[in-house]
């Protein structure tokens, strides 16, 4: 490997914020790191969050590396939540991967490589760019027609007058197509990038060159010797070392990318990768930006990879891990041994431990109601407040599952907006755990495999 090739343009680390937690904006929390009650789509939960926004401001503040993290509490009790509102909240550029721990279970790559993968997804590489941008006035534009018919490219030739000269530029054929579609003609104004190529029109009449902002802010004026007034610009761009990892392993290439089907990466692509960050960092080219790598689950981990995440939160440039689980004392996958949350104590004493509590019925009613805004539902306040009782009865989960059910259920009788009959019709249709966990042991001699020996090992 010569050179290290990095990805330009769109980021590919940003996971979708679809669905179950789209209503999370952030942490809501205010300048003193305080949890307001209700904020960018954050109800209650206020400990909790406060204590993820000392984390985050301490990661922002560079303090911890190689930190590690656990939201323990019992389910659907905001720890996805919280951890997205950590990613919001860390802003752009610092990447955010998330995982559930059942995916290093996978029949293509070792779990080893599954979590170091994860883990070099979480860090990010803000790389530096110089590169001069010219500008003149279009004297003459000559395209030249290919001449074998059928063949896509074109070429060309662009001669600019710049202040002090006039200069010929070989135009390729993305030039051609961006000249064309911007309908330039001579006694235009164009900007060069000459790194990437990119051709932009600025105006009619040549105007000094300062007068223009196109070209974004970073922007520097440098008479250069040959007389020709040129821009220099910074170009800033955050990859993960991921992304360079699959871009530079020579079979999988960047289509593998867009694909997600990456394969295993071989150790030596990686201490290449890793050496030649370290240079550009010397050189003052590249800052390394430690993300957040969250694991839910993570009780599904085993005891192989517990200790891979013990010896992979040293390495200086690990991100911050926060991991996640509903369990309580269990068995660390692997072993016979069991443990608090099935994580073994050497790791568990490194970790900060975060606790989620149950939410109030007025924390349940708030959280529909935002829910019911997300998803554009019309709801009565008797329903809204039946669908409350029934989250405190049943789960929260479960209540916001019925809202967009209810909705439907709306639309079928043509009403305006969620009544209390809805709600009752869909609670009707589906079933909550207690409730199918009942039908079970009424039932449970007609279902198959019905070994379960009594109501003591289902958990209720
Ligand atoms: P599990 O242990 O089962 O994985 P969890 O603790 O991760 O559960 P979430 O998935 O975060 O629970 O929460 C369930 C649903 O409730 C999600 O749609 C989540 O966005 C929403 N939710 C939970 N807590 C809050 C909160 N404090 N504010 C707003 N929405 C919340």
């Amino acid at each position: 490997m010569t050179e290290v090739k990095v990805l330009e343009g769109k980021d590919l680390t940003r996971i979708e914020r679809i669905g179950a937690h789209s209503h999370i904006r952030g942490l809501g929390l205010d300048d003193a790191l305080e949890a307001r009650k209700s904020s960018q789509g954050m109800v209650g939960q206020q400990a909790a969050r406060r204590a993820a926004g000392v984390i985050l401001q301490m990661i922002k503040d560079g303090k911890i590396a190689g930190r590690a993290v656990l939201l323990a509490g019992q389910p659907g009790t905001g720890k996805t939540a919280i951890a997205m509102g950590m990613a919001k909240a860390l802003g752009e550029e610092a990447p955010f991967a998330m995982m559930a721990g059942s995916e290093i279970f996978s029949l293509e790559m070792s779990k080893t490589e599954a979590l170091t993968q994860a883990f070099r997804k979480a860090i990010g590489v803000r790389i530096k760019e110089e590169t001069e941008i010219i500008e003149g006035e279009v004297v003459e534009i000559q395209i030249d027609r290919p001449a074998t018919v059928g063949a896509a490219s074109k070429t060309g030739k662009l001669t600019l007058k710049t202040t002090e000269m006039e200069t010929v530029y070989d135009l390729g054929t993305k030039m051609i197509e961006a000249l064309t579609k911007q309908k330039v003609q001579s006694g235009d104004v164009v900007a060069i990038d000459k790194a990437s190529g990119k051709i932009s029109k600025l105006g009619r009449s040549f105007a000094r060159a300062r007068d223009y902002d196109a070209m974004g802010p970073q922007t520097k004026f440098v008479q250069c010797p040959d007389g020709e007034l040129q821009k220099r610009k910074e170009v800033v761009h955050v990859v993960t070392l991921h992304e360079i990892d699959v871009i530079n392993s020579r079979t999988q290439g960047f289509l593998a990318l867009f694909a997600g089907d990456t394969g295993e990466i071989r150790t030596e692509v990686r201490e290449q990768i890793d050496t030649k960050v370290a240079e550009w960092r010397e050189e003052g080219k590249a800052e390394i930006i430690p993300g957040v790598l969250f694991i839910d689950e993570v009780h599904m981990l085993d005891i192989e990879c517990f200790s891979y995440l013990n010896r992979a939160l040293e390495n200086e440039m690990a991100p911050i891990l926060v991991v996640a689980t509903n369990r309580g004392i269990t068995r660390i996958r692997g072993t016979n041994y069991k443990s608090p949350h099935g994580i073994p104590i050497d790791l568990l004493d490194r970790l900060l431990i975060i606790t989620t509590v149950p939410y109030s019925e007025e924390e349940i009613r708030m959280i529909l109601d935002i829910r019911c805004e997300e998803e554009d539902v019309e709801m009565s306040e008797d329903a809204k407040e039946l669908l409350t009782k029934i989250g405190k009865e049943t789960s929260l989960r479960y209540a916001i599952h019925l809202i967009t059910a209810a909705s439907l259920a709306c639309q079928k009788r043509k009403g305006k907006e969620v009544e209390i009959e809805d709600i009752s019709r869909v609670y009707s249709l589906f079933v909550d755990v207690k409730r199918s966990t009942q039908f079970l042991m009424e039932y449970q001699e007609q279902f198959m495999f019905n070994e379960v020996p009594g109501s003591d090992d289902v958990q209720m």
